[in-house]
């Protein structure tokens, strides 16, 4: 069994801090759908190979609901109602892109979990930092997602944001409890070198929020949620019992998964290999039936590399000699910035 995950690599506009692979040029999304479907056809896995289904981004809610449709028919045949029910199925989508009749779409369309990128309820903050919703947008999508039939929504939150104070992401914490959502995944901001906000940090418009108040602002974000009964299973993820992310958790655990689309990666156990990222020339090459993945292998050594720093993000941790070490959450704090300085 594997996951597949799909790469939706379209955005209304860049968001300040963004320095994923995504492109503003909408006009070729149905092109991209089909270029999607050709690779599907070559790698001619069955349905029931599949155990978790990820639309990811980008902005997989730009997407027209049919779209959505043929890509979850392509893989998963039209049985919506049967075996499907059981898979997860999530698709991430942006506040502004949603309406009821969307939604009620999406879910006949087969998804069955939502990833809504929120990241604030503060109107000052979401333009500073490039997002194109308000909060009473974010609001509004959690529950018409809800009068819709979801119930297995997951919240993104992001803190640590320039000029963000503790009263505000405490404000923003308790918004996002209040529409009481399954799952919530709350990361603390990076500054990714060459993004606006990179520069605009750089230039002195503001400073990056010091170390002492982003541990705080994590602590608080853990207490609250705790307090609800979410549990904390991976460093930036919380869940209400039973709705831990199956397909994120299968890449902590170093389970197979299938990459479609442009720059998705792929991994067979042994080796990672990945597509070019590159928009137009991802079409053509899918479409020609002529893509070429990069691939490395991993060794022994980085197996075991990976294995400790995937495993030490989860609540389980990891088996070292016979012996489990279990992470704190101060241990957490810790391996926040590791994976700040490598990435
Ligand atoms: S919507 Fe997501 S992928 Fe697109 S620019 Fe914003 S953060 Fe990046």
């Amino acid at each position: 069994m594997c996951g597949v995950y799909i790469h939706i690599p379209f955005c209304q506009s860049r968001c300040q801090y963004c320095d994923f692979f995504s492109t503003t040029e909408l006009s070729r999304r149905k092109e991209y759908v089909n270029a999607l479907l050709a690779e599907w056809q070559e790698r001619q896995i069955a349905p029931s190979e599949i155990s978790t289904v990820y639309i990811g981004g980008g902005t997989p809610s730009l997407l027209d609901p049919q779209d959505i449709a043929r890509i979850v028919n392509a893989l998963l045949g039209k049985d919506t109602g049967g075996t499907n029910a059981t898979r997860e199925i999530t698709l991430e989508a942006n506040p502004g892109d949603l309406t009821i009749e969307k939604l009620v779409a999406l879910r006949e369309a087969g998804i069955n979990r939502l990833s809504i990128g929120i990241q604030s309820f503060d109107d000052r903050l979401l333009r500073l930092i490039g997002r194109r919703h308000t909060a009473a947008q974010a609001r509004e999508v959690v529950c018409q997602s809800q009068e819709a039939g979801f119930d297995n929504i997951s919240i993104d939150l992001m803190y640590g944001l320039p000029t963000q104070t503790m009263d505000e992401w405490t404000a923003t914490i308790d918004e996002a409890l209040r529409l009481q959502v399954q799952h919530l995944s709350a990361y603390c901001l990076t500054y990714e070198e060459n993004t606006p906000l990179h520069k605009r940090m750089m230039s002195g418009e503001f400073d990056e929020v010091d170390e002492d108040t982003e541990n705080t602002m994590n602590d608080v974000l853990c207490a609250k949620l705790r307090a609800k009964g979410f549990e904390h299973y991976e460093v930036s993820n919380f869940a209400l019992p039973g709705y831990r992310s199956r397909h994120n958790s299968a890449y902590w655990n170093d389970i197979a998964y299938i990459g479609l689309g442009a720059g998705a990666h792929s991994y067979d156990g042994r080796i990672r290999s990945w597509n070019i990222a590159n928009l137009n020339e991802y079409i053509s090459l899918a479409m020609a039936h002529n893509l070429h993945r990069d691939s490395e292998t991993l060794t022994e050594e980085q197996k075991r590399m990976e294995y400790i720093m995937l495993g030490m993000r989860t609540k389980e941790g990891i088996v070292l000699d016979g012996k489990r070490i279990v992470p704190t959450e101060q241990d957490w704090h810790v391996l926040n910035r590791i994976i700040e300085q490598l990435i």
